[in-house]
């Protein structure tokens, strides 16, 4: 991590959005790293952003039930309720009432600029929801309201740190003052953006309507050598050296995988399969990627028989994230002239 912030006490903040099945993309770009700082021994707040989820329309059953399997997710790669603070977004209120603010202090012609917004938005911008567009503000005030320091994210999250930055910059400007801390954005480790099984240009998503793209973290030693097996690959054998994979995303996708799941890189994983044809590849990757999430999909099963084990450590999280993001939402009032009595 790096040490811009002097003023403030480092503190790690980051959320998944429950808008369907963890990914592997989920997990070596965000999941897995938020649990190394946690046990790098800083403070570490996770949620599960209920309230993103919904700028795209969600089943009120399987939304409850995505939020869950993403908390039994989080648990069972390794964060600790005990050590973390875990909980759902919508249980804690000042994450909206900041958010509020902030849609005040953002422009228009920013959240427009949002590259996400206009994938997922797409062709028919007027017929998108109000909240799809306002999301990324909703995410600083989600980072802020803490005043959080670093935020591990995927690297397609970065323009969101990046405006994340903008709204702090803009509001500690509006108001003179110091009060919110410039977040430093973490994207790091060698799986920063896992790409689709079947696209190497797009990135493998939880909403891709095509499951046959990604890895879901509960997908079975079956599904996930099936997937593997017709994930799309060109006709050449792997090269020796990373540059051979240059002009080759789904080659290059693959190794990549392969270097993150066995925690080396790109150089690492082709001085091991430099040189394979992918029939003899992709055999290899199957056995690593189910040797490595099978342990993590059999403690997200035993979780999820325990719902009101889950919903009780949503609840302890929330108030202690509450006790955490209410003097700075109050102090935030204050700034702004709005009256408290
Ligand atoms: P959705 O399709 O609903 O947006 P998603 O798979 O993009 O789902 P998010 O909840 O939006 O997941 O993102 C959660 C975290 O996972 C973010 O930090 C994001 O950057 C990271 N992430 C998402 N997809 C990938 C990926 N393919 N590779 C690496 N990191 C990813
Ligand atoms: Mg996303």
């Amino acid at each position: 991590m790096s040490e811009t912030q002097t003023s403030f006490t480092p503190r790690v903040f980051s959320g998944v959005q429950p808008s369907g099945g963890l990914t592997l993309g989920n997990y070596l770009g965000a999941i897995r790293r938020f649990v190394d700082m946690q046990n790098d021994g800083i403070e570490t707040i996770y949620c599960m952003v209920d309230l993103h989820a919904m700028t795209v329309w969600q089943e009120p059953d399987a939304l409850r039930r995505n939020t869950r399997e993403l908390a039994a997710g989080y648990l069972a790669a390794g964060l600790d309720p005990t050590r973390s603070i875990l909980f759902n977004q919508s249980q804690v209120p000042e994450h909206t009432q900041l958010a509020w603010i902030f849609n005040c202090v953002a422009r228009m012609g920013w959240m427009q600029r949002m590259t996400q917004w206009k994938d997922k938005a797409g062709k028919n911008q007027q017929n998108a929801s109000l909240g799809l567009l306002a999301y990324p503000s909703l995410m600083a005030a989600d980072i802020l309201v803490y005043h959080a320091t670093h935020v591990p994210v995927g690297e397609d999250q970065k323009q969101h740190i990046e405006l994340t930055r903008d709204i702090a910059i803009k509001f500690n400007n509006d108001f003179g003052v110091d009060f919110f801390p410039i977040t430093e954005p973490v994207i790091e480790g060698a799986a920063t953006r896992v790409m689709s099984l079947r696209d190497g240009t797009r990135k493998m998503s939880k909403s891709d309507p095509s499951d046959m793209a990604r890895i879901n973290l509960t997908d079975d030693a079956d599904a996930i050598a099936n997937k593997i097996r017709k994930a799309r690959t060109d006709p050449e054998p792997l090269p020796s050296e990373p540059e051979g994979l240059a002009a080759r995303a789904e080659a290059r996708n693959l190794v990549n995988i392969y270097a993150a799941l066995s925690d080396t890189d790109i150089a690492g994983a082709l001085r091991e399969v430099g040189g394979k044809q992918f029939s003899e590849f992709k055999p290899m990757l199957a056995d690593l990627a189910v040797e490595k999430l099978a342990p993590i999909s059999t403690e997200m099963s035993r979780l999820m028989e325990q719902p009101d084990e889950i919903d009780r450590i949503l609840g302890d999280g929330a108030a202690r994230a509450r006790d955490i993001a209410a003097p700075i939402l109050a102090k935030t009032y204050e700034i702004v002239g709005l009256l408290r009595s």
